[in-house]
């Protein structure tokens, strides 16, 4: 059986296609530009590539394209879609509506379009991209919406809300609400099938680091808290996010320049983290780099990012009373290896011991921690669209 795993975002789309006898990638590609020109880049599992520059004035032309490269391009790996079973969509923002994932029926997109006041980058293009699907391949084929917020839906009320005036939750919905939840829950379910036990026994901390970053707090099996809040910008510094800081700060500074709320969301979201402070590159091999060159500024955020990293992990590890394990994910957690032994070089006080030798490999899942360490710590790659296409089946089979 084949699952179509959809990934869209306003000017982009990208998508795998998963055999789930074998759960192996059989095609992987983006399409990007949409609305202003359009071009897609395709790879199959056994190293065919495809790509064409072809006008895409909406997700309808992208989708095209995919199935052309699907089935009739040089890397094409299926006869027709009609081989393709169901298509699993990644969204973003699931209010307190969806704390689990659903097949997509006429109500849950409307829902799925209303909660964009919350998302408005994101869900917006998840509906377009959802109505598209629905004009290339019809009605017949099930869709299904798995949400990045509904792993933390477990969260408790003293985690996710926050200490504003509560009218404001009951007009506006704000609260916490998290990202990542995908990557979270996937790497923390390893970590249960690594063990042998089950997830309820192990209290876990789960770092997702990449250029967006979040930690999550894992306790009983379910999510008790998150870094990210409201939106994605929550929590500690990232590429170019500031994560958490003194809003103060923010309205002085609007006064100060004479800024717009626009403003500040895009000097908050696009220009700030390591960016910001190191003046070179949100990427953190560029910026990690320059550091080692001597670069002050570049020194200074990481410096910055790996002490909020361990800081949160502080937090959680008091806020569970504890912890069992931790897990580093996303392309930071899984490939700085400095990063993690900064961070649990500081965490021997619970017992954590890092192994320098297993720290050092890059690309698998490992344990980095030492035989005699009292909290086991692992690298695991993450994968969304695995759990997104085991959601879309899990679904689709119970119709
Ligand atoms: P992601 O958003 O999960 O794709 O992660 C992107 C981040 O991972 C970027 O900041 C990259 O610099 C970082 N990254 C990827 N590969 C490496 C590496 N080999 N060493 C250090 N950082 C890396």
């Amino acid at each position: 059986m084949k699952i179509f795993v959809v990934n869209a975002g306003s000017s982009s789309l990208k998508y795998q296609l998963i055999d789930m006898d074998n759960e192996q990638v059989l095609a992987k590609g983006l399409c990007e530009r949409i609305g202003v020109s359009g071009g897609i880049s395709h790879k199959a599992a056994d190293g065919r590539s495809y790509s064409a520059e072809t006008p895409m004035p909406t997700h309808s032309e992208a989708f095209a394209a995919v199935v052309y490269a699907l089935t009739k391009s040089d890397a094409a790996v299926i006869g027709s879609f009609d081989e393709i079973s169901a298509i699993g969509h990644r969204i973003v923002q699931g209010g307190s509506i969806f704390p689990e994932s659903c097949l997509i029926d006429p109500d849950v997109l409307d829902k799925i379009e209303q909660l964009g006041a919350l998302a408005p980058l994101h869900n917006p293009a998840h509906v377009l991209a959802i109505r598209a699907c629905i004009k290339t391949f019809g009605e017949k084929i099930p869709q299904v919406a798995v949400f990045d917020t509904s792993f933390h839906q477990t969260m408790p009320p003293k985690a996710y809300m926050y200490p504003l005036p509560y009218e404001y939750y009951e007009k506006y919905g704000v609260r916490k609400y998290g990202a990542h939840g995908t990557s979270h829950r996937f790497v923390s379910d390893r970590v249960a099938a690594i063990e042998g036990k089950p997830k309820k026994d192990i209290k876990i901390i789960t770092c997702h680091l990449g250029n967006g970053c979040s930690i999550t707090a894992i306790k009983d099996g379910v999510c008790v808290d998150t870094s990210m809040g409201f939106t994605p910008l929550d929590g500690f510094m990232m590429g170019t996010r500031t994560g958490t800081m003194d809003p103060s700060a923010l309205t002085y500074i609007a006064e100060k320049e004479n800024l717009s709320p626009a403003d500040i969301n895009r000097i908050c979201n696009k220009e700030s983290g390591m960016l910001g402070i190191s003046g070179v590159s949100n990427d953190n091999r560029d910026v990690t780099a320059a550091a080692k060159a001597g670069n002050r500024r570049a020194q200074l955020a990481v410096d910055m990012q790996r002490y909020e990293i361990l800081k949160f992990i502080g937090s959680y590890i008091a806020a569970m009373n504890g912890v069992d394990s931790i897990v580093f994910t996303g392309g930071i957690g899984e490939n700085d290896p400095e990063l993690r032994k900064e961070v649990c070089g500081n965490l021997g006080f619970i017992g954590v011991a890092v192994d320098d030798e297993k720290n050092a490999l890059r690309g698998r899942e490992v344990k980095i921690s030492t035989d005699d360490s009292r909290v086991n710590v692992y690298v695991i790659p993450t994968n969304e669209e695995l759990v997104i296409a085991r959601d879309t089946l899990e679904i689709i089979s119970k119709k």
